[in-house]
């Protein structure tokens, strides 16, 4: 869409604010807004080029919109005014820099060029009026450099390679040591360099050198690091960058001049103390570029102590103004100081939780403000162990950040071995190329999971995320190989014992014995989540099946149980015979002879649940994985048999018989087979021993503690009503056959996780206590997605050709699985106004999913423990953004 005629596309910095972000930028509007705060005198003047003259320059394939042009000339007058200085003047030369800016700032990535306006003879009259030759040369020769390689795109090595080879000439070390003369030669090979590689003359005119450059900055918009970089954070393509053209000042004068970065409060440890680094006699990006070391902030105070109490008052200002930590760029001239730049500050987690109890005890920002400043999905950095910051490692795959959390070990490849390992006291980590329900005893004794398939929904992720186990999965470059018990990557191959290190927070593993960083759970931390506590409206349970998981919860701030996945409890390895001999069973009696030897273990899992949890609610899931998933894999049946003939050792029999059930429980689509509901309908006999061990339990702890629980007894996977009418009876029926429980205590619900329910969810509330939506398999049936699948495959290519921005498993897809979400909350309640609503899937720990089910008007989320804290912010910040779009 081309820009309208008369559109105005340049803006004075006198002119903007910070609330033109849009449009001017971050960085435009910032210091728009800086100018207005601090005055123009501290804040070297300039203009911008709006966000929407690169939109249209791009849309018109890099033609500059109509207009332009001009409205740069009339801005440029008026800088030169108030300059007091004309652009390519050969006696007293104005110089610009030219800098990008987006919305969101996207560090490094956008181009930069400084000090234009210099040619052959304006850098004549720049050494006379400084009276400075080495300044003036220094300026000119970083000016060919920069524009060079930013303008014409010759390569930066090209330019580095010349000043090593004039440092050796000169027979000096450092760039700084360099004298007129050798500046003189190093300009003159680098315009030598631009002619031969472009085939023109270097510019001279500065009018031509300020197109190209605003040219440049357009196009870096579209450069394959900043187009990957906007893929990686979300950025949309069609924001478009402002371009920013502001009078240099500059830092490298001499020894009373300085460039820097400075913070108003330390940003990294987030404590109130102004941080930051300084480069004497240099220019900003000397700073930034890492070439020299520099200095700490405060030794500016000796060096140049008004300058320094200047910086301070303003950092204080700034920070003031806009209620939240800055990171600004300065600039001493000859003892002057100006403001460049100044921001919002990027911060860890600890900085974030830092700066908001100290901003609520300043009395700068409200609780609410406070809690807003902070990224609460970053908070998982204060949970778990990480790679030491400063850790040297070379990164042998990367796969899918799939539970965070750092962890090192010797390579397993079975759960059998993690827990060998782990009772001798050896932490393992455990390699598989995915993992099943089998696979979980391992998860207890290994310190990390690493897996080659799979996704952030897959098991090995809903498994470590639930225990707080760090697991990388879907490393697709490692080939994992469980007989020779090898995994192969990049030409290495490591075997069992070796070690390896993940960083699930990061998708990374290394072979390198990195160093980890210990979490820690901070005072200010604890007053964050109590503030979050008396702000948010929605509740917070945690997805939890053992006591140690329950009580972590609790620990962390969980207000119950949400989702209590039985079958992880029919996973121990002493249950698995009962659990197989159940399902082998060939009549209802054999069953329940069978599951008579389970009720007792189920029974002391709930005791166990229902002590951790005192009173709170527990919500229990009855059975919902297909059978099969508890029966041997058939390769390892059919090895069994093979070995079994050849040694006569008698067990053929037994073995031939466990193949044919493992056959006919088979199913081509077993995630859409005979699960959830399917089987309480198919095998009631199992649903009765579950509902029989949950009241036994119940009546017990009642017994023992004085305390009943609160019971919730939830049905999976249920389509139609009469499907939840039916286990409700059956519910009902062992509650009477166990009296003493009574039903009043009791309250059963569904889980939602099926389109059909959604669509019918007046009907099923007739029937439901509650209704806990399942989003995990809702958006896998809405989507027709494969939960276990879909990261691994096409996700990754849905995302770069913008089908979706983001994994609908990670964050809930608002417009269609979200709709499902809202159509049910709502006719479910119009049906039954007392229905409780809470989510248990996966999204019940996302920040931006938490936002929406506040709005869709849940309860409760549940997440798994240790995303608990996290979901405790957010819902704060979700009844924040509620009440203010309300
Ligand atoms: C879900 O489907 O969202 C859910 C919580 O159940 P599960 O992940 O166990 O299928
Ligand atoms: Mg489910």
């Amino acid at each position: 869409m081309a820009v309208a005629t008369g559109t105005k596309l340049v803006y004075d910095f006198t002119e903007g604010s910070r609330d033109m972000r849009e449009l001017l930028g971050g960085k435009g509007a910032n210091v728009a807004e800086m100018t207005r705060v601090l005055g123009p005198d501290r804040v070297p003047a300039g203009f911008t080029i709006t966000t929407e003259a690169c939109v249209a320059y791009m849309e018109a394939d890099r033609e500059f919109p109509k207009g332009l042009e001009e409205q740069v000339e009339e801005a440029l007058g008026r800088l030169e005014e108030a300059a007091g200085k004309r652009l390519g003047d050969a006696s007293d030369p104005l110089l610009v820099s030219v800098r990008s800016g987006a919305r969101e700032s996207m560090p490094g990535m956008l181009d930069t060029v400084l000090n234009l306006g210099l040619n052959d003879d304006s850098v004549e009259g720049l050494a006379r009026v400084t009276d400075n030759e080495r300044f003036a040369w220094d300026s000119y020769r970083r000016f060919c450099q920069m524009f060079g390689n930013v303008c014409r795109g010759i390569a930066g090595e090209r330019f580095e390679g010349l000043i090593k080879e004039r440092k050796r000439e000169a027979g000096v070390e450092q760039d700084v040591e360099l004298g007129v003369d050798d500046l003189k030669a190093l300009t003159e090979s680098f315009k030598d360099l631009f002619r031969e590689e472009t085939g023109e003359e270097f510019p001279q005119e500065p009018r031509d050198q300020l197109r190209q450059a605003i040219r440049a900055v357009f196009d870096s918009w579209m450069g394959a690091r900043a187009v990957e970089y906007r893929r990686i954070n979300r950025i949309p393509d069609d924001w478009g960058t402002a371009v920013n053209v502001q009078q240099m000042v500059f830092g490298n004068k001499g020894d009373t001049s300085c460039s820097g970065v400075a913070f108003s409060r330390d940003e990294i440890t987030g404590e109130p103390r102004p941080s930051g680094d300084f480069l004497p006699n240099a220019q900003g990006e000397d700073v930034v570029s890492g070439v020299r070391t520099p200095r700490d902030l405060h030794e500016l105070e000796s060096l140049m102590p008004e300058a320094y109490a200047q910086l301070m008052e303003i950092l204080r200002e700034l920070e003031r103004h806009y209620a939240d930590l800055q990171d600004t760029e300065f600039t001493v001239e000859e003892g002057r100081l100006y403001m460049l730049q100044t921001r919002n500050a990027k911060r860890p987690a600890q900085a974030a939780v830092r700066f908001a109890v100290d901003a609520v005890g300043e009395g700068l920002l409200d609780k609410a403000d406070a809690i807003a400043t902070i990224d609460a999905g970053r908070l998982d950095a204060l949970l778990h162990p990480s790679f030491a910051r400063d850790a040297d490692y070379e990164v042998l795959a990367e796969g899918v950040a799939a539970s965070p959390g750092a962890a090192k070990g010797a390579i397993v490849f079975t759960a059998q071995e993690a827990v060998a390992a782990a009772e001798q006291g050896r932490d393992v980590i455990l390699v598989r190329p995915f993992t099943e329900a089998d696979d979980v005893a391992g998860f207890h004794a290994a310190k990390g999971i690493l897996t080659s398939e799979g996704g952030k929904a897959s098991h090995a992720a809903l498994v470590a995320r639930g225990m707080g186990k760090p697991c990388v999965s879907g490393a697709g470059a490692l080939e994992i190989d469980l007989h020779a018990k090898t995994v192969g990557a990049d030409g290495v191959t490591l075997d069992e014992g070796d070690l390896i290190a993940i960083d699930g927070s990061a998708g990374v593993v290394t072979t390198d014995d990195v160093e980890l960083e210990a979490p820690s759970v901070s005072d200010e931390f604890e007053t964050v989540l109590r503030w979050a506590d008396e702000l948010r409206t929605l509740g917070v349970r945690a997805n939890a099946d053992a006591p140690e998981d329950a009580a972590k919860a609790r620990e962390f701030g969980a207000e119950g149980i949400g989702l209590c996945r039985t079958e992880h409890m029919f996973i121990a390895v002493d249950r698995q015979p009962k659990m197989r001999a159940m399902i082998m069973a060939e009549t209802a009696e054999d069953r329940r002879a069978a599951l008579e030897e389970l009720l007792p273990l189920q029974q002391g899992d709930f005791e166990g649940l229902f002590e951790e949890m005192k009173g709170l609610p527990v919500t229990i899931r009855l059975l919902d994985p297909p059978l099969h998933e508890f029966m041997p894999q058939a390769e390892e049946v059919v090895s069994d048999l093979e070995r079994a003939r050849i040694e006569q050792s008698g067990e053929e029999q037994e073995l031939e018989h466990t193949l044919e059930r493992i056959h006919s429980l088979a199913e081509t689509n077993p995630m859409l087979g005979t699960r959830g509901v399917r089987l309480g309908i198919l095998h009631p006999e199992i649903y009765e021993m579950q509902v029989r061990a949950i009241l036994r339990a119940a009546r017990a702890v009642r017994d023992r503690s004085g305390q009943a629980p609160h019971l919730e007894i939830m049905i999976p996977l249920v389509a139609y009503e009469r499907e939840l009418e039916l286990m409700r009876d059956l519910v009902a029926r062992v509650a009477r056959e166990e009296e003493g429980a009574g039903e009043r205590d009791l309250h059963v619900g569904t889980m939602i996780e099926l389109p059909r329910a959604c669509f019918v969810a007046n009907r099923i509330a007739a029937q439901a206590d509650f209704f806990s939506f399942g989003t995990n398999d809702l958006t896998q049936t809405a989507l027709g997605f494969s939960r276990d699948d879909v990261e691994g495959r096409f996700l990754n290519r849905y995302i770069e050709t913008k089908v979706v921005d983001r994994s609908p498993f990670e964050t809930i897809d608002k417009p269609g699985v979200g709709w499902l979400v809202r159509l049910a909350a709502w006719t479910g309640r119009e049906e039954k106004p007392e229905l409780g609503l809470g989510i248990c899937g996966e999204h019940g720990g996302d920040p931006d999913s938490i936002a929406f089910f506040q709005l869709a008007g849940l309860d409760y989320v549940s997440c798994s423990p240790y995303r608990v804290p996290i979901a405790r912010v957010a819902a704060a910040q979700a009844a924040k953004a509620a009440s203010s779009t309300s």
